[in-house]
């Protein structure tokens, strides 16, 4: 974990994989990948606890298309088919997706071939491109137990196997499905395993599965350092009210909400886009196309603001996530990490702010506990809080004429609302030094304005 810091470079990479990388524009490798890379290449099973927004995809991505260059010359030519050698396990469409995008550009200067499974949609056209032959599958366990059960895939030449986000799998109930699919799998394979957490369950899956696995842990089981925590204590009233002076106060970015449920999201993305927000839900109800073009809008910038159920958004990447915020607390902590992970994700910073009833504050104390510390109460300020005291802390009040920690200046009024979007991706945004994104951000900001001042006469 100590000591000088790796480069791509001194892990023993090959040319091709190292130009993809450079590619991609990662400079260096993250403390995830820094520490199982080499062993991934040594063929050891891993047990890698870490949370998504680590570049842990990358940290099994590069290794598994190492082993495929390695043994490529030695491959029979009748071996493809069917009969992939690397299987990814993800718990979510979404996240399957994203996995399948990085191996394909890592995989850029490689000839291999790569394709997801997962249902929701058309089960043909996933046997039609199977039946050409794949070198790596990602998939989501339900669909993928469909295709081995119906032989139209081959797993009995998988020579890698990548579970990811093992711990919500087990969340959404998969863990059956899982124990299937790995009896139809070789004995003789490479197992590489991750979860954020480790309940019970998992930790008994993964003695059953390792072969003497090593073990990588990035940080403690903790949101990322690179988030600032936040509670707005509120009544579940006044949520809705208060979401939009919240939004109305701070300098953000793109944004990620949170609600309990399908129906919530739905509501709140319909109030927030009522008021002239540029919001787009994300819930389990809509069909798997709609949820490809939420996130597509969110991720190009189309949509400032993603209203998301948890099940929906697992695993979802977008690098310039500034704000998480959690307009209904989540159930449990895990739920939390998860979902803060959203943001502050690689090297990035990030805010993570959370309405809190009384009846969430058991779960706050909890979730501070595995953070190590308090987390600050904040009340906005010029807001109607009507009877309700929140319970607060005075020298933790918004200070909105202080600089933002990365030089952008929050509102310095109070509560005004057409003010909305005149501090959202500010010029001197954290994210300059990205060209792409500073780009995407400031067509985001035309429209947004446009939409903003249509909205408000
Ligand atoms: P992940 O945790 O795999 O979802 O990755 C989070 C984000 O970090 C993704 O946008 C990756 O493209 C990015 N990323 C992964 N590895 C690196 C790296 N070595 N340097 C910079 N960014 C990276």
């Amino acid at each position: 974990m100590e000591g000088s810091k790796r480069k791509f470079e001194d892990m023993g990479l090959s040319p091709k994989i190292l130009s993809a990388i450079d590619t991609a524009g990662y400079e260096s490798p993250t403390p995830i990948q820094e520490q199982s890379i080499p062993i991934a290449m040594e063929g050891e099973d891993l047990l890698g606890l870490a949370q998504t927004g680590t570049g842990k995809t990358a940290a099994f991505a590069i290794p598994l298309l190492e082993k495929l260059l390695e043994t490529s010359g030695k491959r029979e030519a009748n071996i493809r088919g069917r009969r992939p050698e690397v299987l990814v396990i993800a718990p979510t469409r979404e996240l399957a997706d994203q996995i399948n995008e990085s191996i394909k550009q890592l995989g850029i200067y490689t000839k291999f071939s790569s394709l997801t499974l997962y249902g929701g949609v058309n089960k043909n056209p996933q046997d039609d491109r199977l039946s050409k032959g794949t070198d790596i599958v990602v998939a989501c366990p339900g669909r993928l137990l469909d295709h081995i059960r119906e032989e139209t895939i081959d797993v009995s030449n998988i020579r890698t196997l990548v579970i990811d986000e093992a711990d919500t799998m087990f969340d959404m109930g998969f863990l059956p499905d899982i124990r299937k699919i790995l009896s139809y799998l070789p004995a003789d394979k490479q197992t590489l395993f991750f979860a954020a957490t480790m309940p019970p369950e998992i930790r008994s899956l993964t003695s059953e599965i390792l072969r003497s696995p090593k073990s990588v842990q990035i940080g403690t089981i903790a949101p990322a350092k690179t988030v600032t925590h936040s509670l707005y204590p509120t009544t579940d009233k006044m949520k809705k009210r208060m979401i939009t002076a919240l939004l109305d106060h701070t300098a953000t970015g793109q944004v990620m909400i949170f609600t309990r449920t399908k129906r919530r999201a739905r509501f709140l993305s319909e109030e927030l886009d009522k008021t002239g927000f540029r919001v787009v839900p994300l819930q389990g109800n809509m069909s798997q196309n709609k949820r490809k073009q939420a996130i597509n809008g969110f991720k190009s910038g189309k949509y400032d603001i993603l209203v998301a159920t948890d099940i929906a958004s697992r695993g979802i990447d977008v690098s310039e996530v500034t704000h998480v915020i959690n307009f209904d607390m989540p159930n449990t902590v895990d739920t939390y990490i998860h979902r803060i992970g959203r943001t502050g994700r690689a090297t990035n910073t990030g805010e993570a702010f959370t309405f809190c009833t009384v009846e969430d504050e058991p779960l706050i104390k909890r979730v501070e506990k595995v953070l190590g510390s308090k987390i600050d109460r904040r009340v906005i300020e010029g807001f109607d809080y009507g009877g309700f005291s929140p319970t607060t802390n005075v020298s933790n009040r918004e200070e909105h004429d202080k600089p933002h920690r990365n030089g952008t200046r929050k509102h310095g009024n109070s509560f005004i609302r057409k003010n909305r979007g005149s501090a959202r991706h500010p010029k001197n945004s954290r994210f300059q030094g990205n060209k792409e994104v500073s780009r995407r951000g400031e067509a985001s900001r035309q429209k947004h304005f446009r939409k903003s001042s249509r909205a408000n006469g």
